[in-house]
């Protein structure tokens, strides 16, 4: 659908913005407009996210709809305002980023009672735009809508894409690419480089006003407790512990883990350079500005935990008065993360290996280290490994044993030890079988597939292969006769290639 019309005469999609940020953090940003489409196109609308948020999916997708979510429109109860941010980009500290070319519009309630934004990605330049045009090509919109989708329904936490929107101008990359607008929907656009902004300043009174508003939002059962602010600290380490355990255990690859990025809701932000792993190798790096594999697959915790350590640093004044007393607790929590991290990644660990009922933990984790190397050493993919493992759970090990070449036999060796282990539990076999496949996916977001779905709608105006892998991607436990090419991986030379690139 196209909008050239006036956009005066039409109504404007009824929906209740509350504006939380904008309220009560005054001086954390900028009110600004969104820059407009010149003839906005609907690529992409979330009916189910839709109707989660109490919004009339057939309303948002008419021209009245569209006028919104092109930018070119504002309804009367949002109050869209680019957010300030610092961050640490591949370990270097930029004291100001911000939204320079985002703009939150506002925030919802939605049918769960939750809080969440609504922003648009690529809606024109703003004050924190530097040299950047404030766009954003239809490509990586794109790749936001599915990888994001796919992270949904895989049960991971993430922000998630409302609509994407073709804007009819063009964006000047490495060549002209057509533009777009991404509405996203998160739990809350906090960010560590929110806070280290403020830090950066000293300004005490900002970063105070904040952590209260961050407490109040996703902490709320800290507010009245004593030590809310280390209490706090603890509780973005638990979520981001348990997110990056969940990263890990499908195989993906953030490719741009800055602290801008790294969110205090737990969720996961910004699709821009990620990717998948196929053959299990901890140093994979697909993208290709990370040349000293800082963000590879493997060193996510320990960025994760650097990441943090730069959050809780940031709110020392605010822990305790005495600067040593602040800085011994905050280095206490953040030493917290690794066991953290530990405990989630071997729970998930023994869930995929159908270990989780009896057993003994240290048994287990050499098990199941034992199976990664076995992985790693005969280039088997990730994701099917652990996939064709639940059926050899059921007894058919065939599918498995293809996967592993001229490792069979260490496999077979291997299986032999995880036979005497599952054999300790009362979990009969399908059973046993069938909770492995609700923990590990048959569908992935495959680098190969998402490059395709984005190549067809940029290059040939195709959505198809687009709608076709949301459609696959919904389903990642349950396979599917007629799915059985998304299953694969891309051949080996085309990922040994395989290279991502910032979604700007
Ligand atoms: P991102 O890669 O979207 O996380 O952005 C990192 C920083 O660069 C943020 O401050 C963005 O606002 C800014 N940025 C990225 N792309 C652009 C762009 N095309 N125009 C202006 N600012 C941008
Ligand atoms: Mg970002």
């Amino acid at each position: 659908m196209e909008t050239d019309i006036d956009t005066a005469t039409l109504t404007t999609p009824r929906v209740a913005f509350d504006n939380s940020y904008a309220r009560d953090l005054e001086g954390t940003y900028v009110r600004w407009q969104p820059a407009g489409s010149k003839s906005a196109r609907l690529v992409w609308l979330n009916r189910d996210l839709a109707a989660e948020l109490g919004l009339d999916a057939d309303e948002w997708a008419s021209p009245a709809g569209l006028a919104v979510l092109g930018g070119n429109v504002v309804p009367a109860s949002a109050q869209p305002i680019a957010q300030a941010y610092a961050g640490h980009q591949f370990g270097g500290f930029s004291p100001q980023l911000g939204d320079g070319r985002a703009l939150l519009l506002g925030e919802l309630i939605d049918r769960h009672g939750r809080r969440r934004d609504i922003a648009f990605k690529g809606s024109g330049r703003t004050p924190f735009s530097r040299g950047g045009d404030g766009k954003a090509a239809l490509g990586p919109v794109l790749r936001e809508v599915i990888v994001g989708e796919a992270m949904a329904a895989l049960g991971i936490p993430t922000t998630r894409a409302l609509a994407a929107v073709a804007t009819g101008e063009p964006v000047f990359r490495d060549r002209p690419l057509p533009g777009a607008i991404l509405t996203r929907v998160a739990a809350s656009h906090l960010r560590v480089g929110t806070f280290q902004f403020f830090a950066a300043r000293g300004d005490q009174a900002r970063l105070k006003q904040l952590a209260d508003y961050a407490i109040t939002r996703h902490d709320p059962q800290l507010v009245d407790a004593p030590d809310r602010y280390l209490r706090f600290v603890e509780s973005v380490i638990e979520r981001q512990a348990a997110l990056v355990a969940r990263w890990m255990g499908v195989g993906f690859i953030h490719g741009v883990m800055n602290t801008d990025n790294t969110t205090i809701s737990g969720e996961t932000i910004d699709y821009g350079p990620c990717a998948f792993i196929e053959a299990y190798d901890p140093a994979t790096v697909f993208s290709s500005i990370d040349t000293q594999g800082r963000y590879a697959y493997g060193n996510q915790p320990g960025i994760m935990q650097w990441n943090l350590a730069r959050f809780a640093e940031t709110l020392l004044p605010l822990i305790d008065d005495d600067p040593q007393h602040a800085l011994a607790r905050a280095t206490d929590a953040i030493n917290g993360f690794a066991p953290r991290y530990d405990t989630h990644w071997r729970s998930l660990l023994r869930a995929k290996l159908g270990l989780d009922d009896g057993g003994d933990a240290t048994g287990d984790l050499k098990l199941a280290e034992d199976f990664l190397a076995l992985l790693q050493q005969h280039r088997v993919d990730f994701t099917l490994g652990f996939r064709r493992l639940a059926e050899a759970a059921d007894g058919h090990d065939a599918p498995l044993e293809t996967l592993f070449g001229e490792g069979v036999g260490a496999l077979r060796s291997w299986l032999g030890d995880c036979r005497v282990r599952w054999q300790l539990s009362p979990t009969a076999a399908p059973e046993r079988a069938a909770a492995m496949r609700r923990v590990n996916p048959i569908y992935i977001a495959r680098n190969h597939r998402v490059e395709a779905a984005l190549a067809a709608a940029t290059d040939s105006d195709d959505l198809e292969p687009m709608h076709r892998l949301l459609a696959v991607l919904a389903h990642p436990f349950d396979e599917q006769p007629g799915d059985a090419d998304y299953t694969q991986p891309a051949p080996p030379e085309q990922t040994a290639c395989y290279q991502t690139f910032c979604g700007t």
